[in-house]
């Protein structure tokens, strides 16, 4: 049975839902049909579970099971396209709509998950959170744009101080996990804290990578999502042993249809090339990736799985990770499950190692005193509670890191 509209969009906006649909072509082009005086939009709360449902939860829905939200005419825009919103929905819940018309079948389903703007910040909203951190650093932070997503979203890299020693942190690899809600407060709070640390420490700051996924997210994308919009998992496309095929989680990363798709030649991904620019630029001393789930990590840390036999280098980074450990969970003593070496060919923390011979980490988050707060990531529950206690932790966390790296830069 051809369908009678086309193109249907569901996308939250300050945590409602707004509806989007078209005429088909056929009947646009009609000029005398009744078809849309009428529409019907069914909703349905769906039980999905993040983390462990995907994209193919949706498929088959027919929608018999929806409830009836709206039943009445609406107004086409340019004669073609149709708005509808959505004020009634939670903040935390995923929901399937229908939209029928006079004569058609419930088409659909386009799922939407509400998700709350103070737990995943929009690029709008961080990127006023960086304007308002270099306004009120009394010009000791400035920001600049270090390349442009697939999409061609600016990506914002923050410099901070101008010690000797640089300090870079990265988020947002990989669309769905961490970084901008984490590492901007912590710079704050250290800017208005600990000011002479960045006489001795700077901070070169990319918040957000992956800028196009995490969008998608925000905007309501029900699942979980990691490649960029090449089907790129940039942490694969680095140019590090890039030729070696990763067969990590089960997947193939020479595969583009594999979510660890290392791309179609190492550092062809703009995102990737845009955090080479930064480093390359200005070399650090030690960097810190953020990636675990849903706005938080912690540790392990996951450092370059070439690593393992260069004894100088592990002792290295197994000083920066008691340090780190300390500030972020400061009841806990070091042990061997907070490092491992571990990260991919082609990955940010492996061309770190490669290219400079740094400590560089990729932050998880499985080792957690609270297995409470491991699962409310997990399942996409973060909540405003856990994501500020978060960034309290990560604040102290990259103190105890600036601290150490002033100090070892005194020594030498
Ligand atoms: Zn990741």
């Amino acid at each position: 049975m051809r369908k009678t509209i086309v193109s249907l969009k569901a996308m939250v906006i300050d945590r409602k839902v707004t509806l989007s649909w078209y005429k088909s072509t056929p009947l646009f082009s009609q000029v005398s049909t009744n078809e849309f005086d009428l529409f019907r939009i069914y909703r349905k709360e769906e039980a999905f579970a993040f983390g462990e449902d995907y994209e193919e939860f949706f498929l088959n829905h027919d929608g018999a099971d929806a409830q009836l939200i709206f039943e009445g005419s609406l107004t086409a825009i340019n004669n073609r396209k149709y708005l509808f919103h959505d004020d009634s929905v939670e903040t935390g819940r995923t929901y399937s709509y229908f939209i029928q018309t006079q004569t058609s079948c419930r088409i659909g389903p386009v799922p939407v998950r509400v998700r709350d703007p103070e737990v995943w910040w929009s690029y709008e909203y961080m990127m006023s959170r960086i304007n308002n951190l270099c306004e009120q650093s009394g010009g000791i932070a400035c920001h600049s744009i270090c390349g442009r997503t697939v999409q061609g979203k600016g990506i914002p890299c923050l410099e901070i101080g101008d010690g000797a020693k640089t300090l870079g942190l990265v988020g947002l690899i990989h669309g769905g996990e961490s970084g901008p809600e984490l590492i901007i407060p912590a710079i704050s709070r250290l800017l208005a804290e600990s000011p002479q640390l960045f006489r001795q420490v700077r901070i070169a700051a990319i918040p957000a990578v992956n800028i196009d996924a995490r969008e998608e997210m925000v905007e309501g994308t029900p699942w979980y999502l990691r490649t960029n919009f090449q089907h790129v998992d940039i942490n694969r496309n680095f140019p590090v042993h890039w030729e070696t095929i990763e067969y990590g989680y089960g997947l193939d990363s020479s595969d583009i249809s594999s979510v660890t798709y290392r791309g179609a030649q190492p550092a062809s991904a703009p995102e990737t090339q845009a955090v080479m620019s930064v480093f390359n630029d200005n070399p650090p001393d030690a960097v810190f990736s953020f990636h675990w789930l849903a706005g938080i990590c912690g540790l392990p840390a996951l450092a370059s799985k070439y690593a393992g036999g260069d004894t100088g280098y592990t002792g290295k980074c197994e000083n920066l990770i008691m340090k780190f450990g300390k500030g972020l969970y400061p009841d806990l003593d070091f042990t061997a499950e907070w490092l491992s070496y571990t990260c991919s060919a082609g990955s940010l923390s492996a061309w770190l190692y490669d290219r400079f011979g740094i400590p560089a980490f990729d932050m998880e988050g499985y080792v957690n005193p609270d297995s409470h707060e491991r699962e409310c990531c997990r399942a996409d529950q973060t909540d405003r509670k856990l994501i500020t206690e978060y960034q309290e932790r990560h604040t102290n966390a990259l103190r105890e890191v600036m601290t150490e790296l002033a100090n070892t830069s005194q020594e030498s």
